[in-house]
Parts: C-alpha cells; sequence; structure tokens
C-alpha cells in the first residue's frame, strides 16, 4: 500500500513541521558545506541533513507497515494516543507527514489522558498541539488516586495504570467515531514483550502491528512497528519535542522489560544485526517445526503430505545466516 497510497514516501523527506526553504536557498540539501560556511551554519546543515535522513527512514517504514498490515485505508478515523513521550510525538509527526502525500483521505485525532499525576504539566500538550494544528482531545481521569489506593505500597503499579488508561482510551475512541486507535510502541518495545512474555510467561507472543481488542470493539494500530528505538530517540531529540517526563507517578520502570531491554542492547552492540535478524523471525514462523498441537496438526503427520509452511527440502533444524550456518540450539 505505501507504494499506491504513499508513492512519496520514498522520495520526500521534507517534514510538515520542517519550515520550508525560501526559494532562493540552495537546490541541494546534501551538499556538502561549503569551505567558507560559518561553523555555526555548517552545524545547523549537518543537523538539518540529519533530520531528514531520520525522517526519511521513518517515513518508510511507517508506509512499509501502514502497507504490509493494511492498518489505514481511505475514511478511516485514527485516534492518535499521545503520552506526551518520544515514542507518541514521533508517530504523531510521521503520521501527519505521511497524510499529506497520501491519495486516500483519513483523519487524525490526537487524544492524551491526563491521569492527574501529581505535577502533570497541563499545559505542555495543548500548547504543542494548538502549534502542529491537529485536531485533539485532552480526556481527564483521574487513574492515578485508583491506582494509589488499590496496590500495595512498594508494589509496581504499571499494570493496573495500563489496563485503566486502556480501558479509559478504548471507551473515548467509540465517543467520538474513531474506528483505528494508533499506539506508539516500536520494533523494541514488540521484541523486549517477545521475550518477556518467553521468559516469564511461557508464551510466544507479543504486541502485534494490528489488533482488535478482547471487546471486539476497537482496532489498534501501531504505525512505528518497523522503527528502531534510537532513530526515534534520535528524531524526537532534534525535532525538540516538549517531552514529558514519564515517572510523575513515582513508579518504578518495570525492572523485567529493563532487564530484557539491556539484554537486547547487549546484542546489538556486541552482534550487528541480531535484533534485525531476530524482528525478520516474528514474521517468518514455522507453526510445523515448533511444538504446539494446536497450531500444527503433528497428530495427523503422515508420510507424503507436508502440510507445513515448511519449503520441501527445509527439514533441517539449523539456519542460514549471514556469519554462516549456526546451529540454533547452541545460541
Ligand atoms: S510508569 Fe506510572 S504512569 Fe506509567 S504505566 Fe507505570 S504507573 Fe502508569
Amino acid at each position: 500500500m505505501s507504494d499506491i497510497l504513499y508513492p512519496e514516501v520514498l522520495s520526500d523527506p521534507v517534514s510538515c513541521a520542517t519550515p520550508a526553504e525560501p526559494l532562493s536557498a540552495p537546490a541541494d540539501p546534501e551538499a556538502e558545506p561549503a569551505d567558507n560556511a560559518s561553523p555555526a551554519s555548517s552545524a545547523e546543515r549537518k543537523t538539518k541533513l540529519r533530520l531528514n535522513k531520520l525522517q526519511k527512514r521513518l517515513r518508510r517504514e511507517m508506509g512499509r507497515a501502514i502497507e504490509d498490515f493494511r492498518m489505514i485505508e481511505d475514511g478511516d478515523r485514527v485516534m492518535v494516543c499521545l503520552s506526551g513521550g518520544k515514542d507518541s510525538y514521533t508517530m504523531l509527526d510521521i503520521l501527519l507527514n505521511l497524510q499529506k502525500s497520501a491519495p486516500v483521505n483519513f483523519e487524525l485525532i490526537a487524544v492524551n489522558l491526563d491521569q492527574k499525576q501529581p505535577g502533570f504539566p497541563e499545559h505542555i500538550l495543548p500548547a504543542y498541539l494548538d502549534q502542529v494544528g491537529v485536531p485533539y482531545h485532552i480526556v481527564e481521569r483521574d487513574t492515578y488516586s485508583i491506582v494509589k489506593e488499590l496496590v500495595p505500597e512498594g508494589k509496581t503499579t504499571c499494570g493496573l495504570c495500563s489496563r485503566l488508561r486502556r480501558g479509559t482510551l478504548y471507551g473515548f475512541a467509540d465517543e467520538i467515531g474513531a474506528n483505528k486507535i494508533a499506539l506508539g510502541h516500536h520494533r523494541d518495545d514488540i521484541l523486549e514483550t517477545f521475550f518477556l512474555n518467553m521468559f516469564f510467561g511461557g508464551k510466544l507472543k507479543s504486541m502485534p502491528p494490528k489488533l482488535v481488542s478482547d471487546d471486539g470493539k476497537n482496532m489498534v494500530i501501531r504505525p512505528l512497528a518497523y522503527s528502531r528505538e534510537k532513530d526515534i530517540e534520535a528524531y524526537s531529540g532534534l525535532k525538540q519535542f516538549p517531552i514529558i517526563p514519564c515517572n510523575l507517578c513515582g513508579s518504578q520502570e518495570n525492572l523485567q522489560r529493563q532487564v530484557i531491554k539491556d539484554m537486547l542492547q547487549g546484542w546489538d552492540r556486541s552482534h550487528p544485526g541480531r535484533i534485525e535478524t531476530m524482528f525478520s523471525a516474528l514474521q517468518n514462523v514455522v507453526p510445523s517445526h515448533l511444538a504446539d498441537t494446536q497450531l500444527f496438526d503433528f497428530a495427523n503427520l503422515q508420510l507424503g503430505f507436508a502440510h507445513g509452511i515448511a519449503t520441501p527440502g527445509d527439514d533441517s533444524e539449523t539456519a542460514e545466516l549471514p556469519g554462516g550456518r549456526i546451529d540454533i540450539l547452541s545460541l
């Protein structure tokens, strides 16, 4: 769909929030700075170049994710959940950018849930959203008090807090007639969740890029599913989004998630490319080579009847990877 819906994704890196160049400016923004350029203008140019490159990559990845999962279609009303963190600001920015070049019409409505955490700076998001010019709602719901009342002191509050937030946002989507709910989770979140579920839940499952909520009423999409956290972080810094800190509730970050994050970041440093390979694995599942009897009919497996999705001859338990043939069991 990105090639059809978003034909300019690959070619136009200019952000809707980036002021246009005056017509008299040099035509090629990627040209090397002139020798006589002042240090300040040279630094500015480099920053702009980096921003354009990142934006181009994020647009391309989001366009591809939207296409692969048919996340957004003509006539959709998309509620974009904005927490005030780097991920949701980036998601909104790139969605607005794509909206300008998409040959289909869809609406974007930003929604922030003010959970009444002490010290929440209420003015920041409205000021930003007014400046960007996107329709928005601030929903006020004191989930903070509920969480404080129900969760014993010293226990992590994130589980209940997230459930209350999700319920409120899903209900609000119905109120405003939004048929899609966009969340800012990215590829690193998806991989972390996969390992959390495997290590602590005994399940191979993660956060899908698109899903229907348990009550069947809401379609949730994750347009940043193909994007890396480090790109989002860099983009957010260069765009100078007015970040609202996420520790206002006083809760510790989920420690297990942090352990998994550290593990993945360590692999990223010591084995470049492993993160990409692992994410590819989530998109390349072979039920006949796992052990879930609900997913694959092992009981009725017969000679000469290959009803798995493995290609003929691919019955090995090893994988061909860039570094050579690797025994999966030894990793
Ligand atoms: S960090 Fe605080 S606001 Fe965020 S999910 Fe946890 S309890 Fe809720």
